[in-house]
């Protein structure tokens, strides 16, 4: 067992096997690495790269993977998994805090999100490759690591999102691909602000691909003898089942310990007309059926 502490300033704490160092985050702003702290660096998801080339962000039917595009968990810009001059200057840039640091620890090393990228230049060699579109981009990935792999000298640590089922389909990673070259996984859990709209869509992803009929959700929303504080918001159930729906979920259910307690539910839900607005943009169909549904409740609060 270890423990590190892992920090966006070059400052090491105390009672730690290991110190992990943002040196290049999603935002694309860079420190000189530190002799003793482990480099973190995100490799696509690089604000600074976009906002000095526009043309290299990612693409997908559902627009580009912007910070503010609401159909992917997207909080940053992501540059095309393929765009040759990012790729190229961040393994120089890699080896080069390699260099300075006890090892490396990446990032953002795949494609955006599922749908992502389909820019004329990975249209063109998706199309060359011969290979189904889902393979193309695990090998596009696979190679990068490999040569990332002949650069990093010292440890190499792949952060990976904390979806295990899916993780193919959505950036092309294929963990037994990754295990060749990897020394340690990382896998980002990370903040709360995740957890209820990421992690619940991600399980329900998951099913949807693992489940051979459809399946509904259930969601708590005040069952007997609750603590009001335990419960979720009901901000929160709006927002996961949005994103449940975008996921493949044929429907929901959710508990109450009597009636009452599920009208009030309904009349929040109502209520919340900024909130509904603002989910309409997280995806397509099943999205804006779940919140016509929601808008007919007005007639019966
Ligand atoms: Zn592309």
């Amino acid at each position: 067992m270890k423990l590190g502490a892992y920090t966006f300033k070059p400052e090491k704490a105390q009672g730690f096997d290991f110190q992990v160092l943002r040196v290049k985050t999603e935002t694309g702003t860079r420190l000189p690495p530190v002799q003793d702290m482990y480099s973190n660096v995100a490799i696509f998801a690089d604000n600074v790269a976009v906002s000095n080339h526009p043309d290299w962000i990612s693409q997908s039917p559902l627009g580009p993977a912007k910070m503010g595009n609401n159909n992917f968990n997207i909080y940053w810009d992501i540059v095309c998994a393929t765009q040759p001059e990012h790729r190229a200057e961040q393994l120089n840039y890699i080896a080069e805090v390699d260099k300075h640091s006890p090892g490396v620890w990446l990032n953002s090393q795949y494609f955006a999100d599922q749908g992502h990228c389909i820019c004329p230049r990975c249209n063109m060699l998706w199309k060359k490759s011969g290979l189904s579109w889902l393979e193309w981009r695990r090998n596009e990935v696979t190679e990068y690591i490999a040569q990332i792999r002949e650069k990093v000298k010292k440890e190499l640590v792949l952060c990976i999102q904390p979806d295990p089922v899916s993780s193919y389909e959505r950036y092309g990673v294929d963990f037994d691909d990754f295990a060749k070259y990897v020394d340690v996984f990382n896998v980002v859990m990370f903040s709360k602000n995740y957890a209820t709209p990421w992690y619940s869509e991600m399980l329900a992803r998951d099913f949807k691909k693992l489940l051979k009929k459809p399946f509904y959700i259930s969601f708590y929303v005040f069952g007997p003898g609750d603590n009001p504080k335990d419960v979720p918001s009901p901000q929160e159930l709006l927002t996961v089942s949005v994103r449940c729906a975008r996921a493949g979920a044929a429907g929901f259910l959710y508990l109450t310990d009597n009636a009452s307690q599920i009208r009030t539910f309904q009349k929040t839900a109502v209520e919340m007309v900024e909130l509904r607005e603002k989910l309409r943009t997280y995806g397509g169909q099943p999205v804006q059926e779940f919140l016509d549904f929601v808008e007919s409740w007005r007639k019966i609060v």
